[in-house]
């Protein structure tokens, strides 16, 4: 078998800080190449979802240069996740072993050398997780710390502290590639598969240059997604609050009679066991909506351009 690695990238408006992806990556593949650790057909592959600034002009213009660079532009932004699973998909076909980190640095490259040596050793799946977060705001480590407790309270089976620095073997991939959600929280997807895998601890930087896509509106809603996902805590929970609110309001009920209270406590009662009652069905309706989207089966990107594909200045269109 051969050992060609490819790293996928996805990006969305990141024209401030890839120049300097590019250069740290052209040097880090050129490295692992002389090693002779990875083979020298091994590539990059930034997926463009959908900026609107001059993202893909980089990228395509660095591919003509340097052919250890290619690309695949998305037909828009499908966010974060679905950019994700496009390179992860289109590379498969390439690769041997794929390593998906992000674009702005955060993630240490020199933790792709150790990856690689586990992957050596066997191991199918290795997941890079952060050793500390010296470097992110104290409101950034806590809301992400709190992220990770709070999934494996509501039961999903995640890596503390791991994102989406992972390297996966074709086979792996394979297996990932039969999976169809839409709702995508790839992290809690990656243990399922199974398989030999193992962590490669790593210490998370600073973003290099632009802003984080991450603001907090959208990670309580990827944590709510991912919650939602892959358990259904929540919904056992509400037939625990359910039977707990009943035999509370029968007590109260007897007080109330006893006490002879007055109608006005009876009716703020009443109305805060109602707005119980609508959150709950809230929550199942959340489930409900995503039952919805599920059985559409909509796909859930397509490939624009794909840089692998690329005859004669017209481009192969893909979908998957
Ligand atoms: N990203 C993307 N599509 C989006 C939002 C983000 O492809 O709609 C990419 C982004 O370019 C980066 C990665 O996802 O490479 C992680 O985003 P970011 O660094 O902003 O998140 P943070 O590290 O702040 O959580
Ligand atoms: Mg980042």
């Amino acid at each position: 078998m051969k050992n060609i690695l490819y790293m996928v990238i996805p990006c969305f408006n990141e024209e401030e800080v890839l120049p300097d992806t590019i250069k740290v990556m052209d040097k880090k593949i050129k490295d692992l190449i002389k090693k002779k650790k990875i083979d020298k057909n091994s590539k990059v592959m930034f997926v463009n979802d959908g900026s609107s600034d001059k993202t893909w002009d980089i990228i395509e213009k660095t591919s003509k240069k340097n052919s250890l660079f290619t690309g695949i532009s998305l037909s828009r932004n499908k966010g974060h996740q679905n950019a994700l699973v496009a390179g992860l998909l289109v590379s498969k076909d390439y690769a041997d072993m794929v390593i998906s980190m992000d674009a702005d640095l955060q993630d240490d490259v020199n933790a792709i050398d150790k990856m690689v040596d586990e992957y050596f050793d066997g191991a199918e799946i290795v997941y890079a997780v952060r050793s500390a977060r010296k470097k992110d705001s104290f409101f950034k480590r806590f809301t992400a710390e709190s992220f990770y407790k709070f999934m494996s309270k509501m039961g999903v089976d995640i890596i503390y502290n791991h994102a989406d620095f992972r390297l996966t073997s074709k086979r792996v991939l394979d297996s990932f590639s039969k999976y169809h959600e839409v709702n995508l929280f790839l992290r809690g997807i990656f243990p399922l598969i199974g398989y030999k895998s193992s962590i490669v601890y790593y210490e998370r930087g600073e973003r290099e240059k632009g802003e984080s896509k991450y603001p907090l509106s959208k990670m309580v809603s990827f944590a709510w997604d991912g919650i939602t996902s892959f358990s259904t805590k929540p919904i056992k929970m509400i037939l625990y609050l359910g039977l707990i609110e009943m035999i509370i309001s029968f007590i109260s009920l007897i007080i109330f009679i006893i006490l002879n209270f007055n109608t006005g406590s009876i009716i703020a009662f009443m109305v805060f066991l109602s707005g119980i009652q609508i959150f709950c069905i809230g929550i199942v309706g959340e489930y409900i909506g995503k039952t919805y989207f599920e059985t559409k089966q909509r796909p859930r990107y397509f490939i624009d351009i794909n840089l692998m594909e690329k005859k004669n200045g017209r481009y192969n269109k893909k979908t998957i």
